[in-house]
Formats: C-alpha cells, sequence, structure tokens
C-alpha cells in the first residue's frame, strides 16, 4: 500500500478547531456513520481536481450541519432544505465557484422536497450530495421519507405503512424523471467495491459541474447506526440486504456525453459589494465604502416605508426603487404583504446602492418613512442612530420616542387634500425625501412617472405633489 495512503486531504482543516470540545482532531459524528466515509471522499477529489480555492459547501440542518468544522474550503450553513436554492444563487452569482450541496434524506426529502426538484428541473449547475440513510438521525430516529415500509422510527412506532405515511420515495429515480439533471447515481457507503464506486460518482458528479454541463447528484445509502440501532458492522449489510432492495444501485441518468462542456465564466460578482456588505477588510485593513452619489450622509440607504393599506406604500417603493434603478444604482423592493386591503397596514423595504445588494431586507434602517401611527411606533425601534425619519404629522398625533434620529415632519395628507386628492400624500412623501437628500434628480423622478404610476390622468396631480413636498423641504429647510 501506498506511504501516502492515509494522509488527510488537504481540503481538510488539520485540527478541526471550529468544532467544540478538547477533542479537535475527530468528527461529531457516532462510530461507524456514513458521513465520515462520504467526507472524505469528497475532499480527496477536491485536492486532485485542485479546486479547494473556489469550493462553496452549501450545507444541511441534519447531522452533517457541522460539516464547516472539517472543510477549509467556503462554506454555508442554511435553513432546513433550503440548500439548492442557496447553492443555485450562489452558483449564479459567483460563475467560476464550485458549489457543493450536501443535504440528508430528511432536509433534501421532506422539508426540502420542493427546492430539490426544482433546482434540478432548471438543471442548475451545482453537484448535490444526498445522504440517505431512511431516517432522521440528528433528531432521534423519526420517519424520514425514505424510511422503508415495516421499518420501526419513533414516529412509526409499530412501522411504516403505504397506506398510513406513503411509500420510500426513491429521490434519484423521482429526479430521473425531469429533463434537467445531467448525471444521477446511487451508491452504498459499505464495502471497499462500493466505497470505490462512490469514489468514482463522487469524482463524476463534481467533474460535470467543473465542466459546466450542468446538475449532477449522487444520492449514498450510508450507515446509520444509532438511528437503526444495531451495531456498525451489522449496519452495513443492512444497507445490502433491506436498502438495496428498495434503493437500487447504479447510474439513474448520464448525459454527459451529450452536453457539450461550457467552461465556467469568470465571476461576474463585483468584489467590492460583498466586501461591503460583509464589512471586509481588503489586504491593507481598508474597508469597502457606501456609494457617493449622494451626499454621503444619505448614500446606499436602507429605506422602510410603511402605512395603512390605500396609502399607496407600496407604489412609493417601487417608484423609489425604478427611479433608482434608472438613475444607474443598484435596487430591491421588498414588498410586505399583509392584509393591506384599505385600512390594513403595509410596509415594504427599499435598498438604493451603488454596490451590489446583498439582501433586500431592511432589518435596520437608514430611513424611515412612517405614514400613519402603528408604522412609526412599530419600525422607530428598528432605526439605526442618525437615520432619517419622515413621518406624516397630518396623521400621526404623537412625537417619536428615539432621541438619536433625524426627525422630518411632513403634513404630507394636508398638503395632498389642498390639492385635490389624500391619495398623493405618499407623492408628497418621496417629494420630501429626495429634496432633503439628493439621492435622485428630481426632475428625472418626475420625467420617470409614467413608468411607476400606471393611471396616466393621475400623473399631473401626482406629480404636483411631488414637487409640493420637495418645496415644503426647501422652503422651511428641514
Ligand atoms: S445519528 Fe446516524 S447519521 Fe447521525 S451522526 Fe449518528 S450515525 Fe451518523
Amino acid at each position: 500500500m501506498p506511504k501516502d495512503s492515509f494522509v488527510k486531504a488537504t481540503s481538510f482543516y488539520v485540527d478541526f478547531d471550529r468544532k467544540t470540545g478538547p477533542d479537535k482532531l475527530s468528527t461529531h459524528y457516532c462510530p461507524g456513520c456514513g458521513h465520515g466515509n462520504i467526507h472524505k471522499l469528497i475532499a480527496e477529489a477536491i485536492d486532485d481536481f485542485g479546486i479547494q480555492d473556489r469550493t462553496i459547501f452549501v450545507w444541511p440542518v441534519g447531522c452533517s450541519v457541522f460539516g464547516y468544522y472539517y472543510y477549509k474550503c467556503g462554506n454555508v450553513q442554511v435553513a432546513h432544505g433550503r440548500a439548492p436554492a442557496v447553492a443555485s444563487a450562489i452558483r449564479r452569482a459567483h460563475t467560476d465557484a464550485i458549489v457543493l450541496v450536501y443535504q440528508g434524506d430528511g432536509d433534501l426529502g421532506a422539508i426540502g422536497g420542493n427546492e430539490i426538484v426544482h433546482a434540478a428541473n432548471r438543471g442548475e449547475n451545482i453537484t448535490v450530495f444526498f445522504i440517505n440513510n431512511a431516517i432522521y438521525g440528528m433528531t432521534g430516529g423519526q420517519m424520514a421519507p425514505t424510511t422503508l415500509i415495516g421499518m420501526k422510527t419513533t414516529t412509526t412506532p409499530y412501522g411504516r405503512t403505504a397506506a398510513n405515511e406513503g411509500s420510500p420515495i426513491r429521490i434519484a429515480e423521482l429526479l430521473a424523471a425531469l429533463e434537467g439533471p445531467v448525471y444521477l447515481e446511487r451508491v452504498a457507503l459499505t464495502d471497499a467495491k462500493h466505497m470505490n464506486r462512490a469514489r468514482n460518482a463522487v469524482r463524476k458528479a463534481i467533474q460535470t459541474q467543473i465542466q459546466g454541463k450542468g446538475f449532477s447528484l449522487v444520492e449514498a445509502l450510508a450507515p446509520c447506526p444509532t438511528g437503526w440501532k444495531i451495531n456498525p458492522v451489522e449496519s452495513r449489510g443492512w444497507i445490502h440486504s433491506e436498502l438495496e432492495p428498495h434503493f437500487k444501485l447504479g447510474v439513474l441518468r448520464d448525459k454527459t456525453d451529450q452536453i457539450e462542456a461550457r467552461p465556467l465564466e469568470a465571476a461576474r460578482f463585483v468584489g467590492t459589494g460583498l466586501d461591503l456588505h460583509l464589512d471586509i477588510a481588503d489586504d491593507t485593513g481598508q474597508k469597502a465604502r457606501r456609494g457617493t452619489l449622494a451626499d454621503a450622509g444619505y448614500a446606499d440607504p436602507r429605506i422602510k416605508i410603511a402605512g395603512f393599506g390605500g396609502q399607496g406604500i407600496l407604489l412609493l417603493g417601487v417608484a423609489l426603487a425604478e427611479c433608482g434603478m434608472q438613475a444607474g444604482y443598484k435596487v430591491s423592493w421588498l414588498p410586505s404583504y399583509g392584509p393591506e386591503m384599505r385600512g390594513g397596514t403595509a410596509n415594504c423595504h427599499v435598498r438604493i446602492s451603488e454596490a451590489e445588494i446583498g439582501s433586500p431586507l431592511v432589518a435596520q434602517s437608514d430611513v424611515l418613512i412612517a405614514m400613519n401611527r402603528p408604522s412609526l411606533e412599530k419600525f422607530e425601534q428598528n432605526m439605526r442612530p442618525g437615520a432619517l425619519l419622515f413621518y406624516d404629522s397630518s396623521l400621526i398625533l404623537v412625537s417619536p420616542q428615539r432621541s438619536d434620529t433625524r426627525i422630518i415632519k411632513i403634513p404630507a395628507t394636508e398638503m395632498a387634500d389642498a390639492i385635490g386628492s389624500t391619495r398623493v400624500a405618499n407623492m408628497v412623501m418621496m417629494g420630501a425625501y429626495i429634496q432633503k437628500t439628493g439621492i435622485l434628480d428630481l426632475e428625472s423622478v418626475i420625467g420617470a412617472m409614467p413608468s411607476y404610476i400606471k393611471a396616466r390622468k393621475t400623473i399631473p396631480l401626482n406629480q404636483q405633489a411631488l414637487r409640493k413636498g420637495a418645496s415644503f423641504v426647501s422652503e422651511n429647510a428641514l
């Protein structure tokens, strides 16, 4: 046997320092578990393909939730079942990355059943390692979608029945019914012969992605001695005697020869954008700065807009995002759909940024536009210190509680009434915001109105409202 057979792959950490507890050399998996076996096969493939510096793992919820303890690669741990969706986004943003998804049967087949189907159907250029041990291991041995008929679990103490729980799902066969996947194979993590086949499947799946050919998945039947309540040696035999008759081993799809290799593109992701959002310093210690198109204090705003349904809250957000986009910014608009019929509440999140936007969610706002009292009281607490607070003083008769924000009182509803319609109070507020911050050119915003106001005959009134709001700020030196 060659001397280097037992050398640890370099894509593993030498010591698992991220792991809690004193033992930094062994994994957290139970003795005899299959996760460690396939981790090794994947790590060796990463080494051999020379892709460690561009590999990003997407980890699930389940026994392998701590996969990031072990791999010295990019690691993202995501919400239960959502790994294929997150991996799709990462893969599209980082077009030179190798994105490896790792999921168990509960995460992939149950909670994330829809995610894997649609990612596979889209033919995302990602590689999925699906660890099937027919049980929920981490949470104590509940029935999984792949649990066999008759198998006793904590949630099927008398054994699974097709009549009550349905039949075990053959995930690889299910995905093979779709057009999107390029390579699908089921393997078993048992003896040397099967491990060798698993090794080849792991490599082929990763290579499919490296060559830009599309979606690949390896389903690995893996021992879970703890969940099955048998010893590690028996568990390997159990895979062949019990699991394999239902989950046939072998290749279910291989279109790799039919698809032309599409070498991965150079990344189109703007590096500074990620640095900015993650607040990462470069090699010289400098951190990315926000854009300076507007006054530095108002640039790259995270805006929350809130009020009653019927006040045009969502439209105000759309209008800001649309005008921001036309002005060359990156923008996002995230509406919150509650019961926002007239009298209900509505809010939306808007980002206007010079850098790529990592998340459209505005958890802490730089700007709050509050059009009614409940909105002020609810969202004022989530403003950053020094943030701008615009509120409709016609309807909000209480004072803001925060003393560390900059408060702009606009009698927007009153002003809108004065020019003919309460419904344009949102445009009064938008005019005030633009005038105060200079984030957008007022005349351009007025000129672009047909792109965000559909009711053409109301455009003159809306334009008038915008000017009114802007004038109010300048005339009162707000
Ligand atoms: S419960 Fe099963 S799958 Fe989870 S670590 Fe233990 S043996 Fe592995």
